[in-house]
């Protein structure tokens, strides 16, 4: 009898092992990488296998069942990328290999591309004035290029017209999607010159690049074109954008430049998302762009990786496995030997302490492309000012100004709903969430009391439930409540509010987008979604209602972050012909870090901040980790942070403490904050960690450079 033949199989459990399986006779060796279908439990899971031909210690093996691919799912080199987040992550590794794969491919979808199905228009010319679907259709593919069947069928068209159109000989199958309306790019000027041939120099090499360049500074254009020499030398390019930016213009700005554009965002069915990812894995997408998970994407040759508004929190996964995908894409970079190319008008105090220790080469832009110039700063200093619900007498006539010289108006507010509070004036009680140590918002459009955190939807009391009087206020200003005021004192312009609330579809928001690039006189009102990324060429206005929120939180990254946000939305200024103006209402005038911004411009603002967290100890200077626990009894969750304490002797343990939002959804939540000297420190702590079991319904969960500590 020959020896058993032995594998290791990781499975999607929140396990910190590996198991061994027997290979049956009937079944080849699986490579390292391929799906397995194995026996787990009383059932059986999709698992992956991590290593084959093991010595085991195991006397009776189960055996796997199938082995469902022919070339492994997690090729090599992301494999090595699974065991290294494991090991920096501090995250099992089934876990790891599973977020990895499209969820398709977790359940166990064959990796079959689908037929062809994208349609473009024939040489032989469509004479059908009688069938008005079809006619359409026809029009349809000759101005917009090349399209997808299902997207034809979500827009309207009939697999049937598709079908008459083609039996007509007026339209025929082409691979994915080839563009053919290319743009003519405009002339780089000295500074994106320099930054693209530094780029192209480092092609077939390792180099992490941060492009700093002020809003409208042409990063993206820069982007296009250092794409251009990889995509000659028939590698593939990953551009990483945030997921709020990832709107259907962005797409069309490089699908006009290049042929075989892929996307990869939340919005795509299971099935698409599927498809996309085995075509970058077999090289039929040359160009990949994707939000935070399509990091994970296998390539057949990769080129060069570009990550936009590097700085963006979308990057980093708030739950599960907490990873970066930034911080992933240097690690990838480095592993395919090409260059990363990092973009930003306001780079993270990660970046900037990577360019100061020599590892990151700095890039700038300093002039906005096509000569527009930067935005002037004003500050409105609230105390003691008469207001209209938030606006300001100064600001209301700033405004007017605007409109009257037919400039378009931004008005931004980082908070949703009417109001954020809603308060009895005879006794001061406050609507509460039941779940969370939270207050309700007031929302008008549809009015209900909405918890933000966890969801809890009520109707509006007409009384205080405390006192039973009917003086109850809206308190503070949100999104609904600017918009009525905007409504008020500018009548005769239309006022579009833009937040997660208006905008739950792509294809509205892109219909507001287009009402507001006609160019006329209009208000805009809206929350971070306005902040990032987008053109807006008629804007010469923008008004920060409220920059105090942002600086008063006492999260230590919270001055980087509402400085960036600052920063994004006043770069909607001004980025054409007509110069921008930002103004800025503040109670608190003299804050420093609000002073700094403004005179001495982010760069300034930037390093200042980084003293102070070099001198505090705190990231980047240092490294650091949250361990987080909830639970419905807060006892059982501080034990635990307690008996991991204990365990931390060369690094130190802060806590445990109250989360910020103390309690959620009736869990009540801590952490305990590890910072170390140095990050082997940190990892060996972490790695030698020993939590016992626990109660059931105790969460625990590590965070390594945690993005927020909420
Ligand atoms: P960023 O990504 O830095 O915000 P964009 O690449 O979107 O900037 O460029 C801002 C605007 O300037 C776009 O309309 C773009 O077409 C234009 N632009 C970029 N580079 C140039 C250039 N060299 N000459 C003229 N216009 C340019
Ligand atoms: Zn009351
Ligand atoms: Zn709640």
């Amino acid at each position: 009898m020959s020896p058993p033949r032995v594998i290791q199989v990781a499975v999607p459990r929140p396990l910190h092992t590996v198991y061994d399986y027997g290979v049956p006779a009937e079944l080849s060796m699986p490579a390292i990488g391929t799906r397995l279908r194995v026996p787990f439990g009383r059932s059986n899971t999709i698992g992956i296998c991590t290593a084959i031909e093991v010595e085991t210690p195991h006397k009776r093996l189960k055996n796997i069942q199938q082995i469902l691919d022919s070339q492994p799912a997690i090729p090599a080199e992301l494999m090595q990328l699974a065991h290294w987040m494991t090991q920096y992550y501090h995250h099992p590794l089934g876990e790891v290999l599973a977020t990895m794969l499209p969820s398709a491919a977790r359940k166990g979808a064959p990796f079959d591309i689908d037929a062809v199905d994208h349609w473009c228009v024939a040489s032989t010319p469509f004479a059908g004035k009688r069938a008005p679907a079809q006619l359409a259709c026809y029009e349809y593919l000759q101005a917009n290029g090349p399209s997808s069947g299902s997207s034809l069928v979500e827009g309207g068209f009939s697999r049937q017209t598709l079908r008459n159109l083609h039996n007509k000989g007026a339209i025929e199958r082409c691979e994915v999607l080839t563009s053919k309306q290319f743009e003519t790019p405009p002339k780089a000027n000295n500074e994106q010159v320099l930054a693209i041939e530094t780029i192209n120099k480092h092609h077939g090499k390792y180099a992490c690049l941060l492009l700093e360049g002020v809003t409208g500074s042409g990063k993206t254009e820069v982007y296009l074109r250092s794409m251009a020499i990889p995509l000659a030398a028939q590698q593939q390019v990953l551009i990483l954008v945030p997921e709020i930016a990832l709107t259907p213009q962005t797409l069309r700005r490089f699908q006009c430049r290049f042929a075989n554009v892929g996307m990869l965002h939340s919005n795509l069915s299971d099935h698409d998302r599927l498809q996309t990812w085995l075509k970058c894995k077999s090289g039929k997408i040359s160009v990949l762009i994707g939000t935070r998970s399509a990091i994970f994407t296998p390539f057949k040759s990769l080129g060069l990786i570009i990550v936009d508004e590097e700085h963006d929190s979308s990057y980093k996964q708030q739950d599960g496995l907490r990873y970066s995908a930034r911080d992933l894409s240097v690690i990838r970079a480095r592993a395919h030997n090409v260059p990363v190319v990092l973009g930003s008008a306001t780079p993270s105090l990660e970046s900037l302490y990577n360019v100061q220790r020599k590892r990151y080469q700095r890039l700038h832009l300093h002039k906005r492309a096509g000569g527009a110039q930067m935005p002037t700063y004003n500050i409105i200093d609230m105390r003691g000012q008469t207001h209209t619900d938030g606006i300001s007498l100064p600001l209301e006539r700033v405004i007017k100004r605007h409109l009257e010289a037919r400039g378009q108006v931004l008005l931004f507010l980082n908070r949703r709903g009417f109001a954020p509070t809603l308060l009895c004036a005879a006794c001061g009680w406050q609507a509460h969430c039941t779940a969370c140590d939270a207050r309700l918002t007031l929302h008008r459009t549809p009015p209900q009391l909405s918890c933000h955190h966890c969801g809890l939807r009520l109707q509006v009391p007409k009384k205080c439930a405390h006192c039973d009087q009917t003086s109850l206020l809206p308190v503070g200003m949100g999104t609904q409540r600017t918009e009525s005021v905007a409504q008020q004192l500018f009548n005769d312009v239309p006022i579009y509010r833009i937040d997660r609330d208006t905008t739950r579809s792509t294809k509205k928001l892109a219909e507001q987008f287009d009402k507001i690039n006609q160019g006329k006189p209009c208000i805009m009102v809206g929350t971070q979604m306005l902040a990032k990324g987008h053109h807006f060429p008629d804007v010469t206005l923008v008004a920060i209602l409220n920059a105090d929120a942002g600086f008063l939180s006492p999260d230590f990254r919270a001055p980087e972050r509402t400085a960036q946000l600052i920063v994004q939305v006043a770069g909607r200024s001004g980025r054409a012909v007509r110069p921008g103006e930002v103004w800025i209402q503040s109670f608190q005038p003299d804050n420093p870090a609000l002073v700094s911004l403004i005179q001495t411009g982010y760069p300034g603002f930037a390093v200042a901040e980084l003293e102070q967290r070099i001198k505090m100890g705190m990231p980047p200077a240092k490294p650091m980790a949250l361990i987080r626990a909830e639970s419905v009894n807060p006892q059982e969750a501080i034990s635990l942070l307690n008996h991991a304490k204990q365990q931390f002797h060369s690094i130190e343990a802060l806590g445990p403490v109250p989360a910020p939002l103390a309690r959620m959804s009736n869990r009540s939540r801590f952490q305990l904050m590890l910072i170390a000297e140095t990050r082997p420190q940190l990892h060996k702590a972490l790695q030698q960690l020993q939590i016992p079991k626990i109660p059931n319904k105790l969460r625990w969960s590590i965070d390594v450079d945690p993005y927020d500590s909420m």
